[in-house]
């Protein structure tokens, strides 16, 4: 299955995710207040304390991650953009995962032609590659291979990210970056929507291809810049 994402509709969904947002949020507030209140029963067990307790943090930790996510998104692209080379970012951003790939036994293989030179805001970049290969990692829960290889090929760079996890339907593919799209208890499904977002501000495109049970391929394509033709 392979499946090009329909990027112009997801530019439409600014104004939807505004509709959907204050919604989401309330969510998780309803709850946390729900279980304050219950924290003031005078009867009530040192052990259910906690536990209430406990679900008031994590309904506020999911507000957070709502409004965190949500705020990236809509900040406007104002950072400038750089002359960059997509190897060197790329380990970066790596370095970044190390842990959390070494904890749930992730290999990462990495593949990188030198100079994959593009015109892209470093940070903004980096927070898209850490989070494809993060879902790349939290994909493949008895752990595996996440290969990251990068080329340059007829004025084009392409990144691909590649997992061994779990896929996903096509139907689940189409899906992806539509706001609040996620199978994951703590997830977001804002991370997605954010990249897409990125990497279409700077002319790049996103492919997936993806088949259950054996994993997804996650490739960007940038305009290659060559130092000559940068002015
Ligand atoms: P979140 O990580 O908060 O769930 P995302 O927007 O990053 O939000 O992803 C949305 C959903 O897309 C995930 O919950 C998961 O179901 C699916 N997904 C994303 N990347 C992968 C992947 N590499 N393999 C399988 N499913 C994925």
């Amino acid at each position: 299955l392979r499946k090009q994402i329909q990027q112009r509709d997801k530019m439409n969904l600014l104004s939807e995710l505004a509709a959907s947002f204050a919604h989401e949020i309330r969510n998780p507030m309803t709850v946390a207040r729900g279980f304050v209140q219950m924290m003031k029963q005078r009867e009530l067990t040192e052990e259910k304390r906690q536990v209430y307790n406990q679900m008031v943090l994590d309904e506020l930790d999911r507000a957070q991650s709502i409004i965190n996510d949500y705020l990236s998104f809509a900040r406007p692209q104002m950072e400038a953009l750089e002359l960059l080379d997509a190897k060197q970012l790329v380990l970066r951003a790596l370095e970044q995962l190390d842990t959390f790939a070494q904890l749930r036994n992730v290999r990462i293989e990495v593949d990188l032609q030198d100079k994959l030179m593009i015109s892209a805001n470093a940070d903004k970049l980096t927070q898209c590659i850490v989070h494809l290969c993060r879902n790349g990692i939290e994909s493949m829960p008895g752990g595996g291979i996440l290969r990251i290889i990068g080329s340059v090929q007829s004025s084009r760079v392409s990144i691909d990210i590649i997992d061994q996890g779990i896929g996903m339907t096509e139907d689940e593919v189409g899906r992806l970056g539509t706001p609040y799209y996620t199978t994951r208890g703590k997830g977001t499904g804002l991370g997605m929507m954010v990249t897409y977002r990125v990497i279409q501000n700077i002319q790049g495109r996103i492919d997936v291809t993806s088949e259950q049970g054996k994993g997804t391929c996650f490739t960007i394509t940038l305009p290659s810049l060559q130092p000559s033709s940068y002015h």
